[in-house]
């Protein structure tokens, strides 16, 4: 299984945004509230299906 990680920007008005992850494979996480911590929560993901 292929697990490319795609972040993805949610606008929530008033210039507000939350960031999510999506995986190829289907799982995703949101509510980051930043891009890196979008990305760190899309390695740590990766990391529990033992993708190095
Ligand atoms: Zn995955």
């Amino acid at each position: 299984m292929n697990h490319t990680i795609r972040i993805e920007p949610e606008f929530r008005g008033h210039g507000r945004c939350t960031y999510s992850y999506r995986c190829s494979c289907g799982a995703y996480g949101y509510g980051s509230r930043s891009r890196g911590a979008a990305e760190a929560a899309g390695r740590e993901h990766q990391r529990k299906q033992g993708v190095r």
